[in-house]
């Protein structure tokens, strides 16, 4: 392997001091700031990013708490859980765990999400002001990729930058970012013809994805900075050793748990060929929380006109 392996854990441990640093203030000021979280249905991976987050609160003080419903909530019902927090002055940031159980369509949902309490940034209002380039609730996850970037002293500025997917959460977003920071960005999606070729000219590589290690080695320029966003539970053993050739702890794992989690690039591929790549996980998944914190501790500030 010739790639710096960007550790996005550590990057997060630094958001998350300063938040737990903004939050101390805060509390001297009588300000304490508080996420909602609502959970619809029983989706084991939704629960273990819940609790996930709810954990990141307590260790940096914001107060959070979980709204759990069940599966056959109607939308109506929905509805009127998120008009309940968006009227309380004591919720700072709501938080819609997706993806909700069908028949419920997430867009309905989240749009009706308070802007000044959408900590997630998938409120029109908020994607407008993105796009416009004057963000004021970045999602997390493509926030938490331009922190990494940031920190790793990746230059952004005339660079090509590819992002593989296009999806609100993180595609559109994270194009939009790269943009502001004078990128040239290409978006490539499920349509796109010859992905290795256009991938390639990468400076700046983002894939996200969903499918296990989709972004080949062939598809990494040399000296690429390569930012794995997918996350993909995988159980065939022949796979994992194909993507980790002789890694004895993935192995371990893989039996242990009956699962590894692998990304959507082939992590040793492209790391013999990218110049620095970041891990799955370890990498984008820690940030995306820190994100999330940062979020709501300013929605926390701009309700009450303070700093963020
Ligand atoms: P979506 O399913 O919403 O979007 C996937 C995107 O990938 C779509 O735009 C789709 O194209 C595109 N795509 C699918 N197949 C191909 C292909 N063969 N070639 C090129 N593009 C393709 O996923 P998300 O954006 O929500 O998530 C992507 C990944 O990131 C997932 O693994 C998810 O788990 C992970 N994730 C990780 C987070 C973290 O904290 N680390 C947070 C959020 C997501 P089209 O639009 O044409 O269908």
């Amino acid at each position: 392997m010739t790639a710096r392996v960007l550790d996005g854990a550590a990057v997060a441990a630094g958001l998350r001091a300063r938040v737990a640093a903004r939050v101390t203030e805060l509390a001297a000021q009588g300000v304490s700031p508080r996420l909602e979280v609502i959970l619809v249905g029983e989706d084991p991976a939704s629960r273990v990013y819940v609790g996930s987050k709810a954990k990141a609160c307590q260790e940096v003080g914001v107060r959070s708490a979980t709204q759990a419903l069940p599966g056959a909530t109607s939308g109506d019902e929905l509805a009127a859980r998120i008009a309940a927090l968006n009227a309380d002055p004591d919720v700072d940031g709501i938080l819609l765990q997706l993806p909700l159980p069908a028949p419920l369509e997430a867009r309905r949902f989240l749009d009706l999400v308070d802007p000044a309490k959408d900590v997630d940034g998938f409120h029109p209002l908020n994607v407008g002001l993105l796009q416009q380039g004057r963000p004021r609730f970045v999602p997390c996850t493509p926030a938490g990729v331009m922190e990494l970037l940031d920190a790793s002293g990746v230059k952004l500025a005339g660079a090509h930058a590819v992002v593989v997917g296009r999806s609100d959460i993180v595609g559109k977003p994270m194009a939009a970012l790269l943009l502001q920071r004078h990128a040239t960005v290409t978006v490539c999606h499920s349509r796109t013809r010859d992905l290795a070729a256009i991938c390639r000219q990468a400076d700046v590589l983002v894939a996200a994805v969903g499918k296990p290690a989709l972004v080949s080695g062939d598809c990494v320029k040399p000296g690429a900075v390569v930012i794995d966003v997918g996350v993909n539970r995988v159980e065939d053993p022949a796979l994992v050793e194909r993507l980790f050739p002789g890694d004895q702890a993935r192995a371990a794992q893989l039996a242990r748990r009956g699962y590894t989690l692998v990304g959507d690039v082939d992590f040793t591929a492209a790391a013999a060929v990218a110049a620095a790549i970041t891990p799955v996980p370890g990498g984008i998944g820690p940030l995306t929380i820190a994100g999330l914190l940062l979020n709501t501790v300013r929605a926390a500030c701009r309700r009450r006109c303070l700093p963020c």
